[in-house]
């Protein structure tokens, strides 16, 4: 008998209908013998419908009352999908993150998980009944609700799935699986049915948002088995594992895209030892993560720095960095949010050249602008105007020759890398 963590996304549980849906693919899972943990999000919409609300009343609600607000969302479908598992003849038990002992550092909307202690949740299993966790959500050492950042329920899971020593996490979801594009935005996007865990932490990070970056970071550190798979149907989804032999590895895997992130540049720093530690220390001091950085040649002592942040540490950074102008005697200060990021990620990238050019070619013939550049051993990011996001995506997907092709539908790619090495 195995233990399997399944988890549930917003869309998924997205009406009673699906609630009730849902409740009967964990049933069968349950009967067929394995014992079955649930993680759920809240009702898809809910959560920005709560952010909503606090920002008719505040411009800037403590971050320690949002927590608590948009923790109930993950409440209330917990609840709901417990009561229809029990309608069911299945019986089960609903958790929130505080009843389910994951306890988490202190930073509110953004928490990390500290532990879990998961003892309530074991005695629950014994008594042969599925838990059903509120995603999202743990408490601080102090017991105040924290909560994991957006589409932390996939941290949940994974993290309760180690804990628990669970086979497998599966994270069911409105799409089949994890394609070479996001496929609501590419429709000839090819689902891929493995991928390493190296190759999703980068497409996670750059924008892929089919998993939380954190859930994937615990999957690999703990060797956990993640499968991505849609809730609609049984097809069997995506391997998320480690790397081995007899996995595809296409040179370029997929593209994403993140129209999150915004630009500082500020203007005229005087060009120093000690001038972008003293930038880059306070940034981290206030928790802002910051991605990419370029600095220009300096002229007459002077030189410009930029540097991208998400759209939601914009204000942060914006404040910090305006501080830190003054003391250097920066000349100014801009910002820009109307900015993506593209990126092309696949391990095969670490065994050839040119790539980064096709996708600068490519660019350029679809005359986008490339205002910064990243790269990785498997990946490469341009950062480019955000209006012109779904061309550089598609033209780019064209360009690396990753759509679907009817007769390799179903089939690992790695039977045809002829094909794909042709293009590059
Ligand atoms: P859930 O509510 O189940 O957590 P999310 O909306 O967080 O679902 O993630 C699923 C969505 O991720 C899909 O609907 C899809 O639009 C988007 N997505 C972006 N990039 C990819 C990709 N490369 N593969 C699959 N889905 C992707
Ligand atoms: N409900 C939260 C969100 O919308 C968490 C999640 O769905 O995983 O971000
Ligand atoms: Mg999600």
């Amino acid at each position: 008998m195995a233990l399997i963590v399944q988890k549930y996304g917003g869309t998924s549980v997205g009406t009673l209908d699906r609630i009730k849906q849902v409740a009967e693919r964990i049933a069968a899972a349950r009967k067929s013998g394995d014992h079955i943990v649930v993680v759920v999000s809240a009702m898809a919409g809910e959560t920005n419908k709560l952010l909503g609300m606090a920002h008719q009343i505040s411009d800037n609600p403590a971050r320690r009352e949002m927590d608590l607000l948009l923790s109930s969302g993950e409440r209330i479908s917990s609840a709901l999908l417990t009561i229809a598992l029990n309608a069911i003849g299945c019986p089960a038990v609903s958790m929130t993150g505080r009843q389910i002992g994951l306890q988490t550092d202190n930073t509110h909307t953004r928490a990390r998980i500290v532990q879990i202690d998961a003892e309530r949740c074991k005695s629950v299993l014994k008594d042969n009944h599925v838990v059903v966790v509120a995603g999202f959500q743990g408490v601080n050492q102090k017991g105040d609700v924290t909560t994991l950042g957006r589409g932390g329920s996939d941290t949940s899971a994974v993290a309760l799935a180690v804990v628990l020593k669970a086979e497998r996490c599966e994270i069911y979801t409105d799409v089949d699986g994890v394609y070479t594009a996001d496929p609501n935005m590419v429709p000839d996007a090819r689902k891929l049915n493995t991928v390493s865990y190296e190759e999703m932490l980068e497409m996670a990070s750059l924008g892929a948002k089919v998993l939380q970056l954190r859930c994937v970071e615990f999957a690999k550190k703990y060797n956990m088995p993640l499968i991505v798979r849609s809730s609609y149907n049984n097809e069997p989804g995506t391997l998320i594992c480690q790397e081995d032999a007899k996995m595809e590895q296409p040179v370029v895997s997929g593209i994403m895209y993140d129209k999150n992130q915004a630009k500082i540049t500020v203007k005229g720093v005087p060009d120093q030892p000690g001038i972008a530690a003293n930038l880059f220390n306070a940034l981290a001091e206030a928790s802002v993560s910051v991605d990419m950085i370029i600095q220009n040649i300096s002229a007459e002592g002077h030189t410009d720095i930029s540097f991208t942040v998400t759209t939601e540490h914009l204000a942060d950074a914006m404040t910090v960095t305006k501080k830190v102008a003054e003391e250097i005697r920066a000349e100014k200060i801009t910002s820009d949010a109307d900015i993506a990021k593209i990126s092309i990620v696949g391990a095969g990238m670490k065994s050839h050249s040119g790539i980064a050019a096709t996708m600068f070619n490519t660019l350029s013939r679809e005359n986008i602008n490339i205002m910064m550049i990243s790269t990785s051993e498997i990946k490469v990011s341009c950062v480019i105007d955000h209006k012109y996001t779904e061309l550089a995506v598609r033209a780019l997907h064209e360009a690396f020759d990753l759509k679907s092709d009817p007769a390799l539908q179903g089939n690992n790619v790695a039977s045809a890398p002829d094909k794909k090495m042709k293009a590059l």
